[in-house]
């Protein structure tokens, strides 16, 4: 675990990581226009928060971040393994739709941020400095056991990146403290990560059947078996379902209003 370090601009809280050098972020709840359920900086469009709330949250986040984010490349979520190569052709404002799906982004265009979003599932950053390639990668439990960041790996080292010089942030989350799954998440996470999986979960004392499953970790040990090196990731220690009050949790909301943080990138 690593302390990510807080930053404040015009009240817009965010976070960096000591391992990434170019500009980025991890989002808050603070620092926006948002009402109600949606207070304040919430940065998705179409749950019921008005639009231009949203859009207003967005222009003050690109100031915050010294990043146009109006000018940027999105995944489009769906809890799959597709990483998409973006050009410039992939610039879009925020909530213009999106003509793809994929819950990894990569990048080599200089001033093309990328764009991913959370609430409880597992932000990550990459960011190869000598080879100048960045990633931004929604790592949800199916996503990270259908290996996403291996793909997003490969697709970095398409560009030129070596994982040896990949420095990597892993961003608030839910953490083992709340992350109660049935069998089925432990038994998808041994048939990714094999042997090191056991690491990754334990059985929930005085539930049969239910376990705590720590995904932060197991993308960590990924990105190590990927060959990044330890020293080169960050791995925030902080748990979304445990603060609610700092960052969206889909498992506090109950599935309800709630919110969504950003994670970005720009090269
Ligand atoms: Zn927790």
């Amino acid at each position: 675990m690593t302390d990510f370090i807080k930053n404040e601009k015009n009240g817009v809280v965010f976070l960096t990581a000591p391992t990434i050098t170019v500009r980025h972020g991890f989002t808050t709840r603070a620092g926006g226009v948002s009402g109600g359920n949606f207070a304040s900086l919430n940065l998705s469009y179409g749950r019921g928060d008005p639009a231009e709330n949203v859009t207003a949250n967005y222009r003050l986040l690109g100031r915050a971040l010294s990043i146009n984010v109006f000018s940027a490349a999105f995944t489009k979520q769906v809890h799959g393994a597709e990483v998409r190569i973006c050009t410039d052709a992939d610039r879009a404002a925020p909530g213009d739709p999106t003509p793809y799906e994929a819950d990894g982004l990569v990048t080599n265009v200089p001033g093309l941020p990328l764009l991913a979003f959370t609430a409880d599932c597992v932000p990550v950053l990459l960011h190869d400095p000598a080879a100048k390639v960045a990633a931004a990668v929604h790592c949800g439990w199916r996503s990270s056991v259908m290996d996403i960041l291996g793909t997003a790996v490969e697709k970095m080292a398409s560009l030129g990146s070596v994982p040896a010089d990949i420095r990597a942030a892993i961003g608030p989350a839910i953490g083992s403290c709340c992350f109660e799954t049935g069998a089925d998440v432990p038994e998808a996470i041994d048939a990714w990560l094999g042997r090191d999986a056991e690491k990754c979960y334990w059985p929930e004392a005085g539930a049969a059947g239910r376990f705590m499953v720590d995904l932060r970790a197991a993308n960590r040990l990924r990105l190590i078996c990927l060959g990044v090196m330890p020293e080169n990731i960050a791995v925030s220690s902080e748990c979304t379902r445990c603060a609610p009050d700092k960052y969206w949790s889909h498992r506090w909301a109950k599935g309800g209003e709630r919110g969504s943080q950003c994670t970005v990138i720009c090269l």
